[in-house]
């Protein structure tokens, strides 16, 4: 066998185990009502949390962006890829999620997968909730620091493992809001450990920002925390309804990350128009308080209205709403059957979750309205009744 036949046959074993992926293409905009193949869908899909990603404001935002600053940005932002609509975004992301200095990046991947290797190294040890997202895994693999998994928000074994480690350089990485399961890191118990054991304390606000905390400043302005030690890594293309990340923190550590991130330094800028857009964003998110009190109510609506027996709502006070199924075959065939009543719900399956765990991940927004959450939540009722 060629290595074309070896990925042939990988490819071929990947549709047995119905593990391969396919995309659906949407023809509307992103919002919970989406067309897919001429047929329309009610989607719980989607962690644009605000109903910004469509946004008229927004997107005259990012037109006038571009009308402004053109396309492109024609190099890296240390060489001379760096504009002004940027300098000032960076700014507004520091004053908005209250920390001396933000970096803007092109993505949450790049934020995540840049950061740890540039803090740690070989003979150092990062420490890492075992749910956290694969940016923050992959940022870890690059690093060559040692890696330390410690079981799912248990600050006690987080505490043991800090204990008993050498490393010269510690660093503490963790999501604020898991992706899969929509609960919250303890984030005061976290900082405490990095502060006795002089370790960094990174978190991965990707589902927090725009949507937790005083004005949706995210989860560690929600905790009330700041500390050097903190580094406050937000997504832009989630509740910010546009796309690229950021990293916030003291001033020098976010000189260094500007210095020593490959992510950062290797890459072209990213188009000054989506800086642009961002900076109405940000007002959007900042006087949002009725979206996310609408978001609340979806939320509280959701867990009031399931009557379920052999599922579980999964216990989260965020967007992210997991219906526990269990087994990988009957939550394929609920997201099957949900989307014949057009509904579009995720079926989420290992090794995505741990085995045994399957679930749908519903994620409500506030462009969902009530009628939307009662229609879902009435068909799961039914379709766990079997009727
Ligand atoms: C989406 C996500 C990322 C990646 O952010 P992008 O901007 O989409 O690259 C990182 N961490 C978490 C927890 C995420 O959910």
């Amino acid at each position: 066998m060629n290595q074309l036949d070896i990925l042939r046959r990988d490819l071929a074993a990947l549709e047995h185990g119905h593990l391969l992926r396919h995309r659906r293409n949407n023809a509307l905009p992103c919002a919970p009502h989406a067309r897919i193949d001429g047929r329309d869908m009610l989607a719980f899909c989607s962690n644009d949390y605000l109903g910004l990603a469509a946004s008229p404001v927004l997107a005259d935002a990012l037109a006038d962006g571009a009308r402004r600053w053109g396309s492109g940005s024609g190099a890296s932002h240390l060489v001379s890829g760096h504009y002004a609509v940027q300098e000032a975004l960076e700014g507004r992301l520091a004053q908005f999620v209250g920390c001396e200095r933000a970096l803007y990046l092109s993505a949450g991947y790049m934020a995540n997968s840049g950061i740890i290797p540039a803090l740690v190294g070989r003979g150092d040890a990062v420490f890492a909730d075992r749910l956290n997202h694969a940016s923050l895994v992959d940022g870890m693999l690059l690093s060559r620091a040692e890696m330390n998994r410690y079981p799912h928000l248990d600050v006690d074994a987080l505490a043991r493992m800090l204990s008993g480690s050498g490393a010269k350089r510690k660093l503490i990485a963790t999501d604020s809001v898991f992706s899969m399961d929509g609960d919250v890191a303890p984030l005061a118990d976290l900082l405490a450990l990095a502060e006795d054991h002089d370790a960094w304390l990174m978190v991965d606000d990707a589902h927090g920002f725009g949507v937790l905390g005083p004005q949706g400043r995210g989860a560690v302005a929600e905790a009330g925390l700041d500390s050097w030690r903190l580094l406050r890594v937000g997504t832009l293309g989630k509740a910010a309804g546009v796309s690229g990340a950021f990293v916030g923190g003291e001033a020098d550590v976010i000189e260094w990350l500007m210095q020593k991130m490959r992510t950062y330094v290797f890459t072209t800028g990213t188009p000054p128009a989506l800086a642009q857009a961002l900076l109405a964003s940000i007002d959007l998110i900042e006087h949002g308080d009725a979206r996310r009190r609408h978001l609340d109510g979806l939320i509280a609506r959701f867990s009031s209205q399931l009557e379920l027996e052999r599922w579980r709502l999964m216990p989260s006070r965020t967007p992210i709403q997991p219906v526990l199924v269990g087994d990988n075959e009957a939550v394929l065939k609920l997201a099957a059957a949900l989307w014949n009543e057009g509904l579009w719900v995720p079926a989420i399956r290992p090794p995505t979750v741990p085995s045994g765990s399957a679930r749908l991940r519903v994620s409500l927004t506030a462009a969902h309205t009530e009628d939307d959450v009662d229609l879902l939540a009435a068909t799961l009722n039914r379709l766990e009744r079997g009727t």
